[in-house]
């Protein structure tokens, strides 16, 4: 048994235990209370429109329950997310390195569903019945008309070749940080009671998510060393040629405000890991190379939703990544449609980055309302990815990309007008570290204020 096959039966054993529990449950009256779960009715009104269900309360998925309801004010919409509150992942590099609190990071679902009129509904989507369009949930079942899935990204160990109890112990001990919050918690501490040595840090090859965020952690965590007089450097093993974006400003960084902390080493693909003599081997050349602490970013996937839904693909990229047409975003080749794949776990070589999501998000929403109102599509807008990266705190300076995307066909020939600032030093450096918070409190107003 492969891992995907491993995974499918995990989740279909997982789904059919709970749908028996429910049904025998449903069968004695003693236990109706056990009734609520996969396979009977989501405890929701009914619905009052036609109605949307939009999985995962991230950047996408809160832009597109956000626009839709925006653009359709007669659609009934619900938003389906397993966590309790909304932590954000841009930022979190500066909260590794004590310079935000955790507080700026987390947000309200609730106030997002009061205030732009959506359900927030918090369970687990499992599945989805497309002949009867229910999507079921750990807390019951959803009929809808429309359906978006919008579950991010999930780790993908496979390329490194490890076993399985390796990888769980990577998750635990080493965990990447680029899923927010335990992980990010975990990194914090690590970061903040180092005492010394390699600090590794890895960068997957792939399209992973957020480009610029594994140099950007490098950075910070380099200026925190060299601030608190660690005797540590961060190893950077990159899996890639080169940098990967930003490439100049991010080199310049490196050599100029941290030659001595960090180690940045090029096509670092893993060959082995020995988590009990904390060493890694890479690349052709079987370097080997040991740490004291750090977090092992793998390649990414799409989330595992998609691929229970059976709406995935393995892409150029990743493995699992929507199967869909680049400008509607619509599932291709699903009985009775209107199923979307949004965010992060699109197949299109946009960057992974939250202004991608959110921008597509509002695409998305706006598309979806058109249909609802008279069944047509509105023109194809390509998502805007901005991005400021810090390159150190106090002060902060960083450093900046804003692009879009073009088509030739249904290919995507790449980015178009792009703006780069990488110079990190004088005013430059400190205005575009200024407009990073600006940015962030302007997106998190959007996806939780009206
Ligand atoms: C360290 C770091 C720094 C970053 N910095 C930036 C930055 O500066 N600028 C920028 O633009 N982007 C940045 N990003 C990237 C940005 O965070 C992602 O691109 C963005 O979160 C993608 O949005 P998404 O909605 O696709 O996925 P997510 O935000 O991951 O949301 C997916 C949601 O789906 C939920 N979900 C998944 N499966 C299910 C299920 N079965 N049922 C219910 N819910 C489910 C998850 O719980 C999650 O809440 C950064 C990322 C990291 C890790």
């Amino acid at each position: 048994m492969n891992r995907r096959d491993i995974l499918k039966y995990s989740l279909v054993s997982a789904v059919a235990a709970t749908f028996a529990a429910s049904v025998s449950a449903s069968e004695s009256k003693e236990t109706t209370v056990l009734a609520v779960g996969v396979g009977s009715p989501a405890p929701l009104p009914e619905a009052t429109g036609p109605r949307v269900v939009v999985v995962g309360g991230g950047w996408s998925g809160l832009a597109v329950a956000k626009y839709t309801k925006k653009f359709a004010p007669n659609a009934d919409v619900v938003l389906v997310e397993r966590r309790s509150e909304f932590i954000s992942c841009p930022v979190s590099n500066l909260y590794v390195v004590g310079e935000v609190d955790l507080e700026f990071l987390t947000h309200d679902y609730l106030q997002a569903a009061r205030e732009n009129q959506y359900n927030f509904f918090n369970a687990t989507a499992v599945g989805v019945d497309k002949t009867n369009k229910i999507l079921k949930t750990s807390n019951g079942d959803i009929k809808y008309d429309y359906l978006v899935l919008a579950p991010g990204i999930e780790y993908d160990y496979a390329p490194w070749g490890i076993d399985l109890v390796t990888e769980q112990r990577l998750r635990t001990e080493y965990p990447a940080a680029f899923i927010p919050g335990s992980e990010h918690m975990t990194l914090k501490n690590k970061v903040q009671n180092f005492k010394g040595g390699n600090f590794i840090l890895t960068v997957p090859g792939g399209n992973y998510r957020c480009l610029p965020a594994p140099y950007e952690r490098a950075c910070l965590i380099a200026d925190y060393f060299k601030k608190h007089k660690i005797k540590g450097k961060v190893l950077l093993l990159d899996e890639n040629a080169e940098i990967t974006i930003k490439k100049e400003g991010f080199q310049s960084a490196f050599n100029e405000m941290y030659k001595d902390y960090i180690q940045y080493v090029p096509n670092a693909k893993i060959i082995s890991i020995d988590l009990d003599k904390k060493t890694v081997v890479i690349g052709e050349m079987e370097e080997s190379y040991t740490f004291a602490d750090g977090a092992f970013y793998p390649h990414v996937r799409g989330g595992k939703l998609l691929e229970v839904c059976g709406v995935a693909q393995d892409t150029a990229f990743n493995k699992m990544e929507g199967n869909i047409d680049p400008f509607t975003y619509e599932a291709i080749g699903v009985e009775n449609k209107n199923i979307f794949v949004s965010g992060d776990a699109r197949p299109m070589g946009y960057s992974k980055s939250g202004n991608t999501s959110n921008t597509e998000g509002r695409y998305l929403g706006q598309l979806i309302a058109q249909r609802i109102k008279d069944g047509n599509d509105i023109p194809w807008v390509s998502p805007l990815t901005v991005c400021y990266s810090s390159v150190s705190a106090k002060p902060e300076r960083a450093i900046s990309i804003r692009a879009q995307y073009k088509f030739e066909g249904k290919t995507l020939a790449g980015f178009t007008n792009v703006e780069m600032s990488e110079q990190w030093k004088g005013k430059v450096g400190l205005e575009n570290g200024k407009l990073l918070d600006a940015w962030a409190k302007r997106l998190y107003a959007d996806m939780f204020h009206a």
